[in-house]
């Protein structure tokens, strides 16, 4: 579904991502993980664009999404994506900050875009908060509106940037949770989390990013029980 092939990104003279080739399949649930600084967000802003890659070469669905004729904004539209700060419509209701995107961009009339928003609601467990203000819920329900908003859009996978960093510790695991029923639907997630044992648990690949350079790819329990860089041994002595 998503190939990267020998991408780059620079900022200025900065080399952040050197030659990261991989292939995320259809269904998977990618995790990356790897030192602050390693170039995670940035693997995972070029997925959809938010970065431009420098060189290389990424294909969703045999559409080569770095071609310069490629219509970024329509390929963002397939894609969710769900960041460490829920950047939720403040002066909206939750279930406005839901509907908003599939009225405005897909054109969905207000009572389609309504209902399929009190399912997703339901699906992340907050029913009872569709009339609420941002400002007057915790972040762990903040996070699990953003993913219903994401989710709203239908997209053909989606992409968390460390989606429980900013919580507070007692709301991490309702958003895990809720993450944890979305892989189960099947739908493709690529998430750079520090939690190490939701990876170790839901994910079905690990990437293991150092310095821009992508040491190890393998099933987390390849990963975790059996790291084969000192990189990655050095890593995971630190965070587990
Ligand atoms: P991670 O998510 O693994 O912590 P990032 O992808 O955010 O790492 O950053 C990798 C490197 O790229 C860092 O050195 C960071 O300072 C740099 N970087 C990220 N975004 C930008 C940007 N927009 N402009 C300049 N440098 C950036
Ligand atoms: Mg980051």
């Amino acid at each position: 579904m998503i190939k990267v092939e020998n991408l780059y990104k620079q900022f200025g003279s900065n080399e952040v991502l050197k030659n990261i080739s991989t292939t995320i399949k259809s269904g998977e649930v990618v995790s990356i993980i790897g030192p602050s600084g390693s170039g995670k967000s940035t693997l995972l802003r070029c997925l959809n664009l938010l970065e431009v890659p420098t060189k290389g070469k990424i294909t969703i669905n045999d559409q080569d999404i770095t071609d310069k004729k490629t219509n970024i904004m329509k390929v963002r539209q397939q894609i969710g994506m769900v960041f460490q700060h829920f950047y939720l419509f403040p002066h909206m209701t939750v279930l406005e900050n839901i509907t908003y995107g599939p009225s405005k961009v897909k054109g969905e009339t207000r009572q389609v875009a309504e209902t399929k928003g009190r399912k997703l609601l339901a699906q992340v467990g907050l029913s009872e908060k569709e009339a609420a203000y941002p400002n007057n819920l915790s972040g762990g329900q903040k996070q699990r509106v953003a993913i219903a908003r994401a989710l709203a859009m239908e997209p053909q996978f989606m992409l968390f940037d460390e989606p429980t960093s900013a919580l507070d510790p007692e709301m991490v695991k309702e958003v895990l949770n809720v993450m944890k029923d979305l892989a189960q639907t099947g739908i493709t997630m690529v998430i750079v989390t520090h939690e190490m044992g939701f990876a170790k648990e839901v994910a079905d690949r690990v990437i293991f990013l150092d310095e821009g350079v992508l040491l190890e790819e393998g099933s987390p329990e390849e990963f975790f029980n059996n790291p084969q860089t000192s990189r990655a041994q050095d890593f995971l002595e630190k965070v587990l």
